[in-house]
């Protein structure tokens, strides 16, 4: 399916970003795996080449604009062209409103926005000269519905579905499509973390009654970044097991 492309996929050193890089390679693509995560890299860098032994990994802090300046540059050397990028790098830093910090809410907008600003940017100029691109956005579930003590996560995977919307009608014309995966609770290092009787009550809200995998979500993130999705863009898919039905 991505026989002779090339793809950035941020945040593939664990988790979605990771299991999606490797579903990417399977099926042909050559992968820039990126994350500031320097030995978890290296490993999931082992695992994507055995499937695509031209894949690279690059150590980079997404909030660093000029990191992601020298990043698009390796990527360019190396692959020429940038097809597919996947916009995946989460943190959360949960807080209720009142006793938020300041630098909780700047960390998470931080990741989880202004980076998608920034190496979309970057990404943006090859692809319009090349007059094809995929560009797919990693935001959640609570983008749409909001959850108590995630005002500042929240705000950014909202924020992510109205610039990916807007880029999407400035893009289009050039043969580039913008989308965003709205993952539900998905089991990965990000929930963890959850007590036994938070998981329950998640599982409750969920109609097809299980906490999603990585594979679900690599699943929608490869159909929307394939040539089959060429006719649709500024869409959101929602990968949720039914917990949100817009
Ligand atoms: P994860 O913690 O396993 O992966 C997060 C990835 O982001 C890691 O590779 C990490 O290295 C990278 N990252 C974080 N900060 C970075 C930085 N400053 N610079 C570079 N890389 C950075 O979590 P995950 O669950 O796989 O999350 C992937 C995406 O899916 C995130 O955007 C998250 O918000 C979103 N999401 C997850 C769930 C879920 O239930 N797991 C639900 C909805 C949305």
């Amino acid at each position: 399916m991505f026989k002779d492309r090339t793809a950035i996929i941020t945040g593939s050193s664990s988790g979605i970003g990771r299991v999606t890089a490797v579903a990417m390679a399977r099926q042909g693509a050559r992968i820039l795996l990126v994350s500031n995560e320097s030995i978890r890299i290296l490993e999931a860098l082992e695992e994507v080449r055995q499937f695509s032994p031209d894949s690279q990994a690059y150590e980079a802090d997404v909030t660093s604009r000029a990191c992601l300046a020298e990043m698009v540059r390796f990527a360019g050397q190396e692959f020429g062209t940038i097809d597919i990028l996947v916009n995946n790098a989460g943190i959360t830093k949960d807080n209720l409103l009142l006793r938020m910090k300041e630098s909780e809410w700047d960390d998470v907008l931080s990741v989880n926005l202004d980076s998608v600003f920034f190496l979309t940017q970057l990404v943006l100029r090859p692809m319009m000269k090349a007059r094809y691109g995929r560009i797919v956005n990693v935001s959640s579930v609570v983008g749409m519905t909001g959850n108590p003590g995630q005002a500042n996560y929240a705000a950014s995977k909202a924020g992510l579905i109205g610039f990916t919307k807007s880029l999407a009608r400035e893009v289009a014309p050039r043969g580039i499509t913008a989308n965003c995966v709205a993952p539900g609770f998905i089991q990965t290092r990000m929930t963890d973390a959850l007590s036994p009787t938070a998981r329950e009550a998640i599982l409750s809200q969920i109609p097809l009654g299980a906490i999603g995998e990585a594979g679900d979500v690599a699943n929608a993130i490869l159909f929307l970044a394939s040539e089959s999705a060429h006719y649709i863009t500024g869409a959101t898919l929602h990968v949720n097991g039914g917990m949100y039905m817009p």
